[in-house]
């Protein structure tokens, strides 16, 4: 059997479900989870096929230096995703930026400790490539989010600043391993696990009526697997280098509920009508945005009328990645959102 993977934050959506490809293509994985690995909320992995005996979870915080030890030590790879993934929270130094950035250092200082890993794979985001779209360029790796801030997308700057981070740290340190950079954009699909992850939440919250209108929105969706598939591709092709932006088609709000409406997941009744995608409708969005918690108005003023364009060419080449169409993976997302008690 090959030496063993590690994966950070194993029961985060998509950590899960690259624990159960690695563990279907035969590897022996160690995930850490934040709590003790026998809780019953990790009950979902420990069921996993081939979990019985090929995982073992490791409790660590991103927070506690050393904690990835114990986990990572016999390891040749480990795929790095745990980071904080949320909006609107209190207090964004504490809550999203330490956590990122410290523990990326963390799991990278303890990979350095080790003999035996040769590869880092570490989950940054669409959230390091842009904070507000330019709708005449098309994105691509060499893009970096240069305008986040603690007060700007907090969110957006935890991502970048923990990706800063990794390769400043490789530049600086020269480790025995490599570093692979994936940059999903907004990751939707089947969640293995009972918790409901931040970009599902918002199809719930459009299903639910939470969005009053159509904005002039466009985003880029991946699926959950494709995403996972991605990671693993990367700790398997050696020439893998560099980062990689890792998202299928791009989808407009007004065709997102358009499809939500015509596939009758509209059960409350409250999907938007009520169409603001036109310049003066932006103009009244970004006004009204004010109104809502700080960091979803912030999140609004700096996206509404600036549809994403982008291109996955090195994605698709070098890892050999084909994407599920966003309408397929949005629409298993939802019906998953139902089977879970989400909806
Ligand atoms: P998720 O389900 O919320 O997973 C986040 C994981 O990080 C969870 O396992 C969580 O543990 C762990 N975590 C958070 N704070 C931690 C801490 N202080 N110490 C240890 N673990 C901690 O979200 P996800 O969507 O799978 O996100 C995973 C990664 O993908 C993140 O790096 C995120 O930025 C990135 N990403 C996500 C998307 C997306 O649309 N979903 C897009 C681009 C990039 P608990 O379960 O205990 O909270």
């Amino acid at each position: 059997m090959s030496k063993p993977v590690c994966v950070t934050g194993a029961s985060g959506f998509i950590a899960a479900h690259i624990v159960k490809q690695l563990l279907d293509r035969g590897y022996a994985v160690r995930g850490t989870v934040r709590d003790d690995g026998a809780s019953p909320k990790y009950a979902f992995l420990r069921d996993l096929p081939g979990a019985a005996d090929r995982l073992e979870l490791f409790r660590a915080d991103l927070l506690e230096e050393g904690s990835y030890d114990r986990a990572v030590e016999p390891c040749t790879a480990v795929i790095h995703t745990a980071s904080p993934y949320r909006v609107n929270v209190g207090d964004p130094e504490k809550e999203l930026l330490e956590p990122a950035v410290n523990g990326t250092r963390n799991v990278l200082d303890t990979c350095a400790r080790t003999t035996g890993v040769e590869r880092v794979v570490l989950t940054s985001s669409v959230a390091a490539v842009t904070d507000e779209p330019d709708p005449s360029r098309v994105l691509d790796e060499n893009d970096w989010n240069t305008r986040s801030s603690l007060r700007r997308n907090p969110y957006h700057y935890s991502k970048v600043e923990a990706e800063r981070l990794a390769w400043e740290y490789m530049r600086k340190n020269r480790p025995r391993f490599d570093l692979v950079v994936i940059n999903p954009f907004m990751v939707t699909g089947p969640s293995l696990g009972p918790s409901l992850n931040t970009t599902n939440a918002m199809l719930r919250d459009i299903v639910r009526g939470v969005y009053p209108a159509i904005f002039d929105l466009v985003w880029g969706f991946v699926d959950v697997r494709d995403t996972a598939a991605a990671h693993v591709a990367a700790l398997e092709t050696k020439r893998a280098e560099g980062r990689y932006l890792c998202s299928g088609d791009s989808l407009h709000m007004r065709d997102l509920v358009l499809l939500l409406r015509e596939n009758g997941f509209d059960p409350y009744g409250k999907l938007p009508r009520l169409d603001l995608s036109s310049p003066a409708g932006s103009a009244a969005v970004r006004l009204l945005s004010r109104l809502q918690p700080r960091d979803t108005g912030v999140y609004l003023r700096t996206h509404v009328g600036r549809a994403i364009r982008y291109d996955t060419a090195k994605i698709r080449k070098d890892l050999g990645m084909h994407f599920m169409p966003s309408k397929e993976s949005i629409l298993e997302a939802v019906k998953d959102l139902r089977r879970w008690g989400h909806l």
